[in-house]
């Protein structure tokens, strides 16, 4: 028996009933490394100012900027080199008219100094190896500098008592830099999401093993738990549960003390899908036939944990094209709201087909396909090979997944159409 496309929902209605049932996790506090892709639960407030003083941009000398006044490489002005400050060192002395300190990039600007002349404006460069100017010797300035030139003020980065990073604020290497800038070691932060992963199937081997023969390799497993993990979240491979009452029971009830529970396969109109009928006992299931290709079939719902939780549960189809983009267009959202982003949606770019894409029967077809940039600027979209869902290395070529709506049969050649791009994590 075949669905009318009437009584199948859309991935939206799909997506918005999945969501309704995960919450956004806890906070934790764990290590700033660790933390890449979580959200931050706290407003970072900087406790003193970045730069903590003022400092120098270049390696140079440190100035009065009034002794430099009409300096040029005919008519230089000399100074006298009374000390030599590396990074990390304080000078108390103070830079007196006709003085220079030779100082190093970070270093604080020493007091009576307001400028830096850079190397490059002095006859340094023009010494041999070994003759750079020290304390007591002179160098000659070649160029006048401005009052405050080449200096890095204090605060200038980050002013204390300011909020650096707000709450809410996904934590990138960028971010990772100013925390630890701020001296922090240990963040808060959504804890990451578990998820159970489980493959069903009796015809499923795994990887490692050798293969019997009528069987294949258990690849969704492993495409979904790499999903999970690019998503932020932690997977927890259950294995293989064979298509009995028995080992289905037992295997998901080790997934229960995860945050979600995902199978694969077993949720279409087999002979010897067992996998329904478990889930219905032991847990609260709908199975849908939501409007798209690949993965029509889909069941959500969610079973009771030991400790009285409800762990939402995701089942997938067993075909590796229709599961992976199946998790992708329900999985990631909600490991996203799980985590406490809300920045789930994928970037899309519209561009030429370079195929002919097809599609009669009314469900949106998410097409594998290779986007690249033409000669002329403009972004093209080829088509991966067959698109049969079980065919998982056209969707290893793709780079994106072209949408044909549900209401246009055809893309042909040279027209547009719109491309959701999977490894891009922003717009170009
Ligand atoms: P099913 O939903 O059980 O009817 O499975 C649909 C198709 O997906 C069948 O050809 C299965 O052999 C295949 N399949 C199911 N699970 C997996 C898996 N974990 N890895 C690769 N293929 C699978
Ligand atoms: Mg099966």
């Amino acid at each position: 028996m075949t669905v009318p496309v009437s009584d199948m929902i859309s991935v939206e209605e799909a997506r918005e009933r999945i969501l309704s049932y995960v919450n956004r996790l806890e906070p934790v506090r764990q290590p700033v490394l660790d933390s890449l892709r979580q959200v931050l639960a706290e407003d970072i407030v900087a406790p003193f100012d970045i730069p903590p003083l003022d400092n120098t941009a270049m390696d140079g000398y440190a100035v009065r900027a009034a002794d430099t006044v009409g300096a040029s490489p005919e008519n230089p002005k000399e100074l006298r080199v009374v000390a030599d400050l590396p990074a990390g060192a304080v000078l108390d002395m103070v830079v007196m008219e006709g003085e220079a300190v030779r100082i190093m990039t970070g270093a604080p600007i020493p007091p009576g100094a307001d400028a830096i002349v850079p190397f490059e404006e002095t006859d340094e460069p023009l010494r041999g190896p070994n003759e750079a100017p020290r304390r007591g010797s002179t160098v000659r300035i070649f160029k006048e500098a401005k009052p405050g030139a080449n200096i890095r003020r204090r605060g200038e980065d980050v002013r204390a008592g300011t909020v650096v990073l707000p709450a809410g604020r996904v934590i990138r290497p960028s971010e990772v830099g100013v925390l630890s800038s701020l001296g922090l070691r240990e963040v808060t932060v959504y804890r990451r999401p578990v998820v159970a992963i489980l493959s069903t199937g009796d015809e499923l081997t795994e990887p490692g093993q050798p293969l019997e023969p009528g069987h294949i390799y258990d690849a969704n497993a492993y495409s979904v738990a790499a999903l999970v993990k690019s998503y932020g979240g932690i997977p927890k491979l259950l294995g293989i549960a064979r298509d009995t009452i028995e080992d289905l029971t037992a295997k998901i009830r080790q997934g229960l003390d995860a945050d979600m529970l995902v199978t694969s396969a077993g949720v279409s109109r087999g002979d010897y899908d067992v996998v329904k009928d478990v889930l219905a006992r032991e847990g609260e299931i709908a199975f849908w036939t939501v409007r798209m290709k690949p993965g029509k079939p889909l069941a959500f719902g969610a079973f009771t944990a030991p400790d009285g939780r409800r762990v939402p549960h995701l089942g997938l189809p067993g075909n590796p094209v229709s599961s992976m983009v199946s998790f992708e267009l329900f999985g990631r959202p909600a490991i996203f709201k799980m985590l406490g982003r809300s920045d789930w949606e994928r970037p899309t770019i519209e561009a030429i087909c370079r195929d002919r894409v097809e599609n009669h029967d009314g469900r949106r077809f998410f097409a594998r396909c290779i986007v690249t940039r033409g000669e002329d600027g403009r972004w093209y979209a080829q088509l991966t090979g067959p698109q049969g869902s079980g065919i998982l290395t056209s969707m290893s070529a793709a780079n994106g997944l072209a949408i044909l709506p549900e209401d246009r049969p055809v893309a042909n050649p040279g027209e547009p159409i719109t491309v959701m791009m999977l490894d891009w994590e922003h717009a170009p």
